[in-house]
């Protein structure tokens, strides 16, 4: 990239639905998804005429605590401002939302970029590359190397309202007032991405802090977060650096990683071929269509100004005390990064192994209640973490003491024959190489096969777990 005429210049406008109980500035349930259309609504989002908005406390706080989570300054002073258009989507005519005034501001988060381990331009040489169809071996043995780390500038973080969702049938367009009014966060960056690889870490990232806070689902299919990037092309020049390119093109309400991934993408080459015939893209605001592939215009992008922003005369401004800020702070818990941090110094786990077990809060949970078990048992968090990491354990469906006696079995020791446990399982594999090319292949199955051999042929009782590890090594 770095080689590259242009730079992509990129950055990025997150919504994320809050899951707070009922909704912005009414008593409605703020959890519409399967209701039935238009049976979760009242007077105020519906926005009927003299229908007054009484904000959501919860949701204000859970909005500081997203701000606070990202590093951003609270304002002792803030206010709702309203941002007037016409759209079916809005019966009010305006959405309550946040202009000047926001509830966070100057915030950052940190990106690691990653190698991928499984890139196929990176060399590994022939026993690497059979390890690819052992996810046992290679998700452990090959670590994700850190090139880089790189710092997203995030500009505010601010509260508004959802609209109605509109739902084309044919000619018709229907309106669902169910989702108007529900709590919504924005979280605005700098335009410091230069790669949707790097957007997508970054979301990635802040999906799993609000997750991690509790205040949201986040759920892509749902709806709970959606994404829209600006993206915009510099040339690749040193005089140039953090000079912001006199356009920029905003897709609009993508609900996927990998669409936004893909519409970045065709963006710079769109663009690129602009650059290139001496011309400028146009300054827009356009959609993805996953179905042809590529970004559509929706219209030329609006300035501030039509919007005719001014605060809401129907609610007073926001003030905090510095105390009430603090207990918002103290409300928030160990976030992924820490604990992360916490997971490798405290239990010896390698980076890998952390990311992994910190990326939800469930498992990160369910690996430290177990930590507590195995003490007992003189099993040590690193075999814990193999286990929960290599065996594909459903947490949902375990308990820790299960999980410890399930170690248990399959490192026991004493009592069989290990030596002639090893000669069978030499020959079922000098015996049987279809299965075992099978396995290596990719054929997970084939793995139950060669355990069902060598356990017909061993006479004493043993543990099926251990019969695996076993043969796994004999394949490496
Ligand atoms: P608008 O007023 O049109 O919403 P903003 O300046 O508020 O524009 O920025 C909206 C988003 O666009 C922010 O995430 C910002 O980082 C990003 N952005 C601003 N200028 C550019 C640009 N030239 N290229 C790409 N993204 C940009
Ligand atoms: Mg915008
Ligand atoms: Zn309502």
């Amino acid at each position: 990239m770095k080689n590259d005429k242009y730079i992509p210049v990129i950055g990025l406008e997150v919504h994320v639905e809050l899951k707070t109980k009922s909704k912005m500035f009414c008593s409605c349930k703020a959890e519409y998804f399967g209701e039935k259309p238009n049976t979760n609504t009242c007077p105020v989002c519906l926005g009927l005429p003299g229908a007054l908005p009484v904000p959501n406390q919860k949701a204000i706080e859970w909005c500081v605590m997203i701000g606070l989570s990202l590093g951003c300054k609270i304002p002792l002073f803030s206010k709702f401002d309203r941002k007037n258009y016409f759209y079916p989507d809005l019966p009010k005519g305006y959405q309550i939302s946040q202009y000047d005034e926001p509830f966070a501001i100057n915030g950052s988060l940190k990106l690691k970029i990653k190698n991928d381990p499984f890139d196929k331009t990176q060399a590994f040489g022939s026993e690497a590359q059979a390890r690819r169809g052992h996810p046992e071996q290679s998700r452990t043995d090959e670590k994700l190397k850190i090139d880089e780390e790189k710092i997203i500038r995030i500009r505010r973080v601010h509260m508004e309202e959802d609209t109605a969702k509109l739902i084309h049938q044919g000619q018709d367009s229907l309106i669902d007032f169910n989702r108007s009014g529900v709590p919504l966060v924005e979280i605005v960056t700098q335009p410091d991405f230069e790669s949707a690889q790097e957007v997508v870490e970054y979301l990635k990232k802040l999906q799993q802090i609000v997750r991690y806070l509790g205040v949201s689902d986040a759920d892509m299919e749902k709806g709970n977060m959606r994404l829209e990037p600006n993206i915009s092309l510099r040339i690749n020049d040193k005089e140039l650096i953090g000079k912001l390119p006199n356009y920029k093109v905003e897709v609009k309400n993508i609900n996927s990683f990998r669409f936004v991934e893909k519409a970045i993408e065709y963006e710079i080459k769109r663009q690129e071929e602009i650059l290139n015939n001496g011309e400028t893209p146009a300054q827009e605001t356009m959609g993805w269509n996953e179905k042809k592939g590529q970004t559509v215009s929706q219209r030329i992008k609006e300035e501030a100004n039509d919007y005719r922003y001014f605060p809401e005369p129907d609610i007073p401004p926001i003030r905090f005390t510095q105390d009430q800020i603090s207990k918002i702070k103290s409300q928030i818990g160990e976030l992924p990064e820490e604990k992360l941090k916490r997971f490798q110094a405290g239990f010896g786990l390698s980076a890998y192994d952390a990311e992994i077990l910190t990326r939800e809060k469930p498992m990160a949970n369910f690996f430290e209640e177990t930590i507590i078990v195995g003490k007992k048992h003189n099993v040590n968090p690193k075999q814990i973490a193999n286990f929960l990491i290599n065996r594909d354990i459903d947490i949902n469906l375990t308990l820790p003491a299960q999980l410890i006696q399930i170690i248990l079995n399959a490192t026991q020791t004493d009592q069989i024959d290990e030596k002639e446990l090893e000669k069978i399982i030499d020959k079922v594999l000098k015996e049987n190489p279809k299965a075992v090319s099978d396995y290596k292949s990719g054929k997970q199955n084939a793995i139950m096969f060669l355990m069902g051999q060598v356990m017909k042929n061993f006479k004493e009782k043993i543990d099926a777990e251990k019969v695996r590890i076993l043969i796994m090594e004999g394949l490496r």
